[in-house]
């Protein structure tokens, strides 16, 4: 071992200094790091060299660029002659460039190429003479070197069809290729800490095909006993990080290579990327539709001037539904701004016929301020497409607070988030529909279609509460007024049931006209009233009764009706404390059958128990 080995030992994990990174590097027991420094380049290229006697192996050789300096650094170690297998990961000439120019430097007649089929195939195109192209698989995926044992692990897709990786299990280092790679300003030999996954993120990111893929490869080589992770670019990577980089890698966003067609900014890409899977996840998991707007938002405050964003959708009814800040996206009847009126039901290819993107930008013309009370300059309209009919069923108004040039990657941005946003603003739709069809019919069954008055129904669900207050406090009083209308048959028979409705709607009014909100006019059916006054001392019940008659007797009717005088008669009852409403009403009954008998158009008060 010569004394730069001496000098060079940096593990476990030392950051080697600028004099140090002229030389090898040992970063492993008898593994060495035996690259070429790029200064001022965020794409570092490393071969190692696993010294084994006259079974030496070098991986990845690398480049016409580096191999001058790689091959002194091998003979600050070794001979050449000593490397007997030339590992290569994939085909990439920063990998195997330099072997049409090392070829003839080879004097053994064992030495070999050992590569996956899929790169052999491309490298027999090298014409190489004296080194012969093997393949791992016809190794069993292994190599034993006599008394050290490598194992291959098939990586394919990530990035090469034939992508391999080795592992070292006498040193537990994982010599990963590209996967675990970085790219970055400057990057250290040795990762330092959990920043690091930043660099190895946006070179992932782009290139990496799916997700699904890269968890392939990462979990075939996960259950290794890995202690050092050696990728071929980038920084290495010690034991203490090597959990923490495997689960970031697994859940990384894979494919941004599908918007980079004209953008080559990874860091902006990779932001929009992550954006994108956030919001897909955020529509997925919140069924809370203002939770969903507002972490929309907040993705998009980073790359859009937005101040809010608001809905309109169309309801199959034919209403307009509008989720807005406003309303805390409850969901309310209002009708679309003109500038997306006209877009709501209109077929995908007559908005694609008449629009330049998949969005439009238009001046805002609603009222409302930012928060700040600066005006809303502009807005994006985005339209969300029916997956069933493939027209537009709803528009998401982003709120701008100035103008705003969109390009392409956005579009494409904006595009795939409306699909999933279709489907929760879909949903959402549905609920408040759904929402408002219960209070109609919930009003329906509360209150009399003819006269408006409460039902009987609701009179039950009310009263009931309100008598338990009065159990508790008397001066929560509770007086039954029972109505009912003189003669009314006779109304019926001489001017027709619709004049008898008429009636019926017209001394409704009355009664609900002369009382205060928190009394219950009740229909209780036909021609007969309730009323139940709450909390009114004693004189007032009469006094409330005798204004109704007097109204009604005064009631003038429209023709044929108007000469007809219409009464009405009226008993009542005090409920007593923890008497059972049934009874009240009984004695109210009782009161009004003795106004009726007694002359009609009176009022009658049940004396009570006493
Ligand atoms: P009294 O002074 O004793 O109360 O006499 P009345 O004719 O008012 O008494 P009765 O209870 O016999 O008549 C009630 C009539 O009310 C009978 C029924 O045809 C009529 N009626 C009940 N419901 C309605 C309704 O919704 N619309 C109309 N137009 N008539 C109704
Ligand atoms: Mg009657
Ligand atoms: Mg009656």
């Amino acid at each position: 071992m010569s004394d730069a080995s001496l000098n060079n030992r940096v593990f476990p994990c030392r950051e080697p200094t600028p004099d140090e990174l002229e030389h090898a590097i040992e970063v492993a027991h008898r593994v060495w790091w035996v690259g070429h420094h790029f200064a001022d380049d965020p794409f570092q290229c490393h071969p190692y060299l696993i010294e084994h006697g006259d079974q030496s192996v070098l991986l990845d050789p690398g480049s016409v660029l580096t191999f001058d300096t790689t091959l002194r650094k091998i003979r600050e170690i070794i001979p050449l002659e000593s490397i007997r297998y030339f590992i290569c990961h994939h085909q990439d000439p920063d990998i195997t460039g330099i072997l049409p120019s090392l070829d003839p430097l080879i004097t053994r007649p064992d030495a070999v190429v050992l590569s996956h089929w899929r790169t052999n195939a491309l490298l027999k195109h090298l014409g190489l003479k004296k080194l012969p192209l093997v393949c791992v698989e016809d190794h069993r995926w292994e190599l034993d070197l006599g008394g050290r044992r490598l194992q291959f692990l098939f990586t394919p897709y990530l990035h090469f069809s034939g992508a391999f990786c080795t592992f070292d299990q006498a040193t537990g280092t994982l010599f990963s290729s590209d996967l675990f790679g970085g790219l970055s300003k400057d990057t250290p030999l040795f990762a330092q800490d959990e920043r690091a996954f930043e660099a190895i993120q946006f070179f992932h990111e782009h290139y990496m095909p799916s997700q699904e893929i890269l968890r392939h490869g990462l979990t075939n080589m996960e259950s290794l006993p890995i202690r050092l992770i050696a990728p071929q670019h980038g920084s290495l990577i010690p034991e203490h990080l090597v959990r923490f980089m495997f689960d970031r890698l697994k859940s990384l966003d894979c494919g941004l290579f599908l918007l980079t067609r004209t953008n080559s900014d990874y860091r902006r890409l990779s932001g929009l990327n992550h954006m994108l899977r956030e919001m897909m996840q955020t529509l997925m998991v919140q069924r809370d539709f203002s939770a969903v707007a507002a972490r929309i938002l907040e993705l998009a405050k980073p790359l859009i001037p937005v101040t809010d964003l608001e809905f309109f959708a169309a309801t199959e009814s034919g209403d307009t539904l509008h989720l807005a800040p406003e309303s805390g996206f409850r969901g309310t009847i209002a009708q679309a701004p003109a500038a997306c009126r006209a877009f709501l039901g209109m077929r995908r290819d007559h908005w694609q016929r008449d629009q330049a993107g998949p969005y439009l930008i238009v001046p805002y013309t609603g009222e409302t301020r930012q928060p700040n009370g600066d005006p809303i300059r502009m807005m994006l309209i985005l339209p969300l497409f029916s997956p069933q009919n493939d027209t537009v069923q709803a528009v998401v108004l982003f709120r701008l607070r100035e103008n705003l040039d969109v390009d392409e990657e956005m579009a494409h941005i904006l595009t795939q988030l409306s699909i999933p946003l279709g489907v929760a603003v879909e949903r959402e739709i549905i609920f408040r529909v759904m929402d408002m069809e219960q209070k109609k019919s919930y009003e329906r069954s509360i209150r009399d279609p003819l006269t408006n008055l409460y039902t009987r129904y609701y009179m039950q669900e009310a009263v009931a509460r309100l008598c338990r207050i009065h159990d508790r406090d008397a001066h929560a009083s509770i007086t039954v007024l029972a109505f009912d209308i003189d003669h009314f048959k006779s109304v019926n028979d001489t001017y027709g049931h619709a004049m008898g409705d008429v009636t019926l709607r017209t001394v409704a009014h009355i009664i609900a006209d002369s009382i205060r909100g928190v009394d219950i006019p009740v229909r209780l059916g036909g021609e007969e009233f309730l009323l139940f006054l709450i909390g009114s001392p004693q004189h007032v019940p009469p006094a409330v009764a005798n204004r109704i008659l007097r109204r009604v007797e005064s009631q003038k009717f429209e023709s044929p009706m108007h000469e007809r005088v219409v009464t009405i008669s009226c008993g009542i009852s005090y409920r007593e404390i923890n008497e059972p409403i049934d009874k009240t009403i009984e004695r109210a009954d009782l009161a009004l059958y003795q106004a009726k008998s007694t002359g009609r158009n009176k009022v009658v008060i049940h004396p009570g128990h006493a």
